[in-house]
């Protein structure tokens, strides 16, 4: 649905998106997530066709948004950062301008428009007027106009900025809702928003890529991943330490001592066979080392971790 490869974009000198490669198939919802200025904003006004790159390519639906950006915006709906509400219009109103300004045909307008307030659940709305709507309401609308024509492809930059935890719970639920008939890609820097939402990331730092694919994907080739917390009796940290090449670890990474009890945790070596680190494994081990275990805990390496290594 989307390909990009090699592009970059600057502003003057500034390079805001640099060397930027990545696809995104039908039907998949795909976060950029980044620190501000990373350049999610700039990569998204490329799809939609309203900045050209500098270098490098990207097509929509196999069209190239340099070559045909009439082509491409018909097939995106595109909610910017900040949508141009007007809030003299209704619901209804607005709907009907953004009809007209979609060259959408006259017999298709009350169809889409009705689709449309069912989608973003805005029927009981529709004859409100827009600066009378509540900031969660009012991005109902926003992407309300996204959908409008019905495009495959929707583009969202941050949807939940300054919404309140309800309102943000409710547009996470409608983009899933889209998510499973239309290819979406959001921005945001808010990590639980891409692990609520988005079935793959990519994480941008300076305008380029810093990781892309699952979180859990992302999280097996960082040095350093999960990271077991075991609590054993039985031994002295030196005879653990120097049985752990039988669990096909060269060291721990960090071991502590109490009362003859020793806290010793490691690393899930990246890329390591699954059997290694699995805690029957660990549990067989300690049994054949004499060891008795009194606590096992595996902490994943979460998003935040991740976004934290990557973009600090
Ligand atoms: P993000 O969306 O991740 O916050 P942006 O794409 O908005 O990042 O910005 C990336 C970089 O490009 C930033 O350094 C920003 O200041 C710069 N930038 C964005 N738009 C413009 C512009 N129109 N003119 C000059 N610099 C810009």
């Amino acid at each position: 649905m989307i390909e990009v490869k090699n592009l970059s974009k600057s502003y003057g000198n500034v390079e805001a998106v640099r060397d930027v490669s990545f696809s995104v198939g039908a039907d998949q919802v795909l976060g950029f997530l980044g620190p501000n200025g990373a350049g999610k904003t700039t990569i998204m006004k490329i799809l939609t066709g309203y900045h050209f790159p500098s270098g490098g390519s990207a097509l929509v639906d196999g069209i190239s948004v340099e070559d045909d950006p009439v082509e491409v915006k018909k097939r995106i709906g595109y909610l910017p950062e900040n949508v141009p509400l007007y809030g003299d219009f209704t619901v209804d109103e607005y709907l009907a301008f953004a009809a007209d300004a979609r060259l959408i045909p006259r017999g298709e307008r009350k169809k889409r428009i009705k689709a449309c307030l069912e989608a973003c659940a805005l029927a009981d709305w529709r004859s409100r007027k827009i600066e009378t709507l509540s900031k969660g309401y009012r991005q109902r609308v926003g992407l309300g106009q996204a959908i409008l024509h019905d495009p495959p492809i929707l583009i969202l930059d941050e949807p939940t900025n300054g919404l309140d935890p309800n309102q943000i719970i409710e547009i996470r639920s409608l983009i899933k809702e889209l998510g499973r008939r239309k290819t979406v890609i959001l921005s945001t820097h808010i990590l639980p928003e891409v692990e609520a939402v988005c079935g793959r990331v990519l994480i941008l730092n300076e305008g380029r890529i810093a990781a892309q694919g699952t979180a859990e994907e992302i999280a097996a080739t960082m040095k350093g991943g999960d990271t077991w917390e075991l609590i054993l009796k039985g031994a002295r940290a030196e005879t653990i330490k120097a049985k752990l090449p039988l669990l096909g670890l060269s060291a721990a990474s960090s071991e502590n001592i109490e009362d003859g009890t020793v806290y010793l945790s490691f690393f899930v070596p990246a890329g390591s066979r699954k059997d290694i680190t699995s805690g029957e494994r660990i549990f067989d081990w300690a049994v054949a080392c004499g060891l008795k275990i009194l606590g096992m805990n595996r902490k994943k390496l979460s998003l935040e971790d991740i976004f934290v290594k990557l973009t600090a």
